[in-house]
């Protein structure tokens, strides 16, 4: 199975996606976290990218085409995988149906997580709070002007592809702004209805 975990930044994608980890025993493919990760071992990668993540831009499609399609092939995938923050044009989910259906694959479902703007402001505000506070982990682009960025590229590039997965069939969409059980529990009756 290959589900895509989609919605805008802060809408609990990386959560919902480690459920899924769980559940379904498929690996959690982040291309955010893959991008943390190299700026972290300040690889070539990772210094190329340090700042339009920073800005909150989206990173050149071919990069992450790249990383994803590198990671897939890793025995891990053999089963599928769960993409988070990945695609987020539509180049690149041309690029994923192409690559799968390379492989004989294709994305079984698409689980969008809608949550309104002021609510997505809020919990970034809270997560940065908490960061000060000395409780949460501080993500470098948590900072407003950054989030409302994110917000606006997610917009423009990323919401568009709910028109292309429509399409093909493939959109769940699930309440992100219920508590976190509760979407956990409305994700896994989409899959059930769809699988
Ligand atoms: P995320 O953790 O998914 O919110 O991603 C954090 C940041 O990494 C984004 O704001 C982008 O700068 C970059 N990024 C992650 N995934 C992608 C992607 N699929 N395409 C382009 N940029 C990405």
């Amino acid at each position: 199975m290959n589900l895509i975990i989609f919605g805008p930044p802060g809408a609990g994608k990386g959560t919902q996606a480690q459920v899924l980890v769980e559940q379904r025993h498929l690996p959690q493919l982040s291309t955010g976290d893959m991008l943390r990760a190299a700026i972290a071992a300040k690889s070539e990668l990772g210094l190329k990218v340090e700042g339009i993540l920073a800005k909150g831009d989206l990173v050149p499609d071919d990069i992450v085409i790249g990383i994803i399609a590198e990671r897939y092939d890793q025995p891990d995938c053999a089963q599928g995988a769960v993409f988070d923050g990945f695609p987020r044009t539509t180049a690149q989910a041309e690029a994923l149906d192409a690559m799968l259906a390379k492989r004989g694959r294709r994305i079984d479902s698409v689980i969008v997580l809608e949550v309104d703007d002021r609510v997505l402001v809020k919990r970034a505000e809270n997560r940065a709070k908490e960061a000060v506070a000395g409780g949460g982990t501080a993500r470098a682009d948590d900072n407003p002007e950054t989030v409302a960025n994110r917000l606006a590229v997610y917009h423009k590039n990323t919401a568009p592809l709910i028109g292309y997965y429509k399409a093909q069939g493939k959109v769940a969409s699930v309440n992100g702004m219920d508590e976190i059980g509760q979407v956990t529990k409305a994700i896994a009756a989409e899959l059930d209805r769809r699988t």
